[in-house]
C-alpha cells in the first residue's frame, strides 16, 4: 500500500519569523495521520525548521541542491550540507529550476545521482509544456524527461525517488488537470514503469502538481493512482494546506 504525501514547496517565500509562524501553525492544527507531510522552506530556513519540526510527524526537505560535492560554486548548497543539518529529502528538476536557471536534463541527472548517493531521497519534478500537450506529445515528452534523469541508474535506486508529476501549465495558474486527465498519465506513467520493473512501478508514490488546493485536492488525491501532492500556492496558508 503506497502511503500518500502531502508536501508544501514554499519556494522563494516566508522570511525566519514568518516560517516559524507557519510551522507552529501546522503543528498545532496538523493531526498525526497516515499521510507523508513535508515541507520546503528557502535554505536559510532550513536548520531551524529542522529543529522546530523535530518533535513532530512534519518533514523539512529542500527545494533544491548542487550535483558537485563541494567547491568553487558561489551560491550553491551540496548534498552532505543538507545531510548535515538533518534534511533527508531533496527537490530535483522543477519547473522553475529548469526554465529560470537552465536546468537542462543532463544537469538533472547529475544531480539526482549525487543526491542518492549522499543518501538523500529525491522528489523529482516533471512535466509537459502546453505545447506539448496541444500536439499530443506530452507522453514522449515525460517519459524521455524520466529516462535522461535517471535511467542510467540502478533500479534499486528508484526505491529512494518520488516522482512529481507537474503540467507546466497548471503551476501557479489556478488551471489544474481535472482529475481523470490526471489519473489517466500516472496510470500510464505506472505501466511505463512497471514495463520495465512491475514491484517498482506499484511502489512508487507519484505526486500530482499544479494549482492543487483545497477545494480540488480531495478529488485529485481520490485517484487510484495519484499518491498526493506537490503544492505551491496554497502550501503557503495554514488552514489551506491542513485542508489539503
Ligand atoms: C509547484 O510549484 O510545484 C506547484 C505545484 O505550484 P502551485 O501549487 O502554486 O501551482
Amino acid at each position: 500500500m503506497r502511503k500518500k504525501i502531502v508536501a508544501g514547496n514554499w519556494k522563494m517565500n516566508k522570511t525566519a519569523s514568518e516560517t516559524t509562524e507557519l510551522i507552529d501553525a501546522l503543528k498545532n492544527q496538523l493531526n498525526p495521520s497516515d499521510v507523508e507531510v513535508m515541507i520546503a522552506p528557502t535554505f536559510v530556513n532550513l536548520q531551524a525548521a529542522v529543529k522546530q519540526t523535530s518533535d513532530s510527524h512534519i518533514e523539512v526537505i529542500a527545494q533544491n541542491m548542487h550535483q558537485a560535492q563541494s567547491g568553487a560554486y558561489t551560491g550553491e548548497i551540496a548534498a552532505d550540507m543538507l545531510k548535515d543539518i538533518g534534511v533527508q529529502t531533496v527537490i530535483i528538476g522543477h519547473s522553475e529550476r529548469r526554465a529560470y536557471f537552465g536546468e537542462t536534463d543532463a544537469i538533472l541527472a547529475e544531480k539526482t545521482k549525487a543526491a542518492l548517493d549522499n543518501g538523500l531521497r529525491v522528489v523529482f519534478c516533471f512535466g509537459e509544456e502546453l505545447a506539448d500537450r496541444q500536439s499530443e506529445k506530452h507522453f514522449e515528452l515525460v517519459a524521455s524527461q524520466l529516462k535522461n534523469a535517471f535511467f542510467a541508474l540502478p533500479s534499486s535506486d528508484w526505491n529512494n525517488i518520488v516522482l512529481a508529476y507537474e503540467p507546466v501549465r497548471a503551476i501557479g495558474t489556478g488551471e489544474t488537470a481535472s482529475p481523470e486527465q490526471a489519473q489517466q498519465i500516472h496510470y500510464e506513467l505506472r505501466a511505463f514503469f512497471a514495463s520495465i520493473d512491475e514491484n517498482i512501478a506499484q511502489g512508487l508514490q507519484i505526486l500530482y502538481g499544479g494549482s492543487m488546493n483545497a477545494t480540488n485536492a480531495e478529488a485529485l488525491l481520490a485517484q487510484p493512482d495519484i499518491d498526493g501532492g506537490l503544492i505551491g500556492g496554497a502550501s503557503l496558508n495554514a488552514d489551506d494546506f491542513i485542508k489539503i
